[in-house]
């Protein structure tokens, strides 16, 4: 038996298993720097992929309006096309817009000039629906490879990754997000009296990649619930823009 074969094997493995952490792992750094945190624990930054949605994200904007809320919407590029108006009003909102590809393809397996064009036919759709361009990026699913975050750079935007992603892109009872979102108010109330810096990155959707008008009234009730009570825990509620660099009030 060559003994080379078994070590040979546990050393690939070994890097697949690094590739995969880096690739998949929403805070690992190994394939350029993200941004995964909030810089104050009284800062929740919460965000929205896969919109616009025109069956969510106009009852998403009244209910954000009702609680005072701004967040930042991570879009897909062809839905841009289908619903500009959506786009439009969200912005003038006062929520922050964001790049989340053209067609939401997994770019782990892509090409550096076809992740590229992803990046940029998203922008271009931001930019002729807003006339201003996006500075923060999403990856769908959060793949990366070792070229995503690069080409995110090139063309002027910064990576965004988050703490918490509850699983809310399937039909579900409300219950169960109210349950998996439970961590924020837990960090909330820990982290008065703990050495916690930061602050945490929500990943909501309020869209569906596969098709326009996916189902997420779940994620509304849920928001429903925890909205009045993450600001009764003392939570500010800032768009990824505002979760660094700008002093909590
Ligand atoms: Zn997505």
């Amino acid at each position: 038996m060559n003994p080379l074969v078994p070590i040979g094997s546990s050393l690939a493995a070994a890097c697949a298993g690094l590739i995969a952490y880096g690739a998949v792992y929403p805070r690992a750094q190994l394939f350029g720097p993200t941004l995964c945190r909030t810089d104050s624990p009284r800062k929740l930054a919460i965000t929205f992929d896969d919109g616009p949605n025109p069956a969510i994200t106009p009852k998403l904007l009244a209910l954000l309006e009702k609680h005072k809320a701004r967040a930042t919407f991570f879009v897909v590029g062809r839905y841009v096309h289908e619903c500009p108006e959506i786009l439009r009003e969200t912005a003038a909102r006062g929520h922050l817009i964001a790049n989340h590809t053209q067609t939401h393809p997994n770019l782990f397996w892509m090409s550096a000039g076809a992740i590229h064009n992803e990046l940029r036919q998203c922008l271009e759709a931001i930019g002729g629906a807003l006339n201003s361009s996006a500075k923060w990026f999403r990856p769908p699913f959060g793949f990366r490879n070792p070229w995503v975050v690069k080409e995110a750079t090139e063309l002027g935007m910064r990576t965004v990754m988050w703490t918490l992603i509850p699983g809310d892109w399937t039909p579900q009872p409300p219950e169960k997000l109210i349950g998996n979102l439970q961590p924020i108010a837990d960090h909330a109330q820990g982290a008065s009296g703990s050495a916690s810096s930061t602050g945490d990155i929500l990943c909501l959707h309020d869209g569906g990649h596969r098709e326009l008008n996916a189902d997420r009234t779940h994620t509304l009730r849920a928001l429903e619930h925890w909205l009045p009570r993450w600001r009764d825990a003392g939570l500010e509620f800032v768009t990824i823009e505002e979760a660094v660099g700008t002093p909590a009030t």
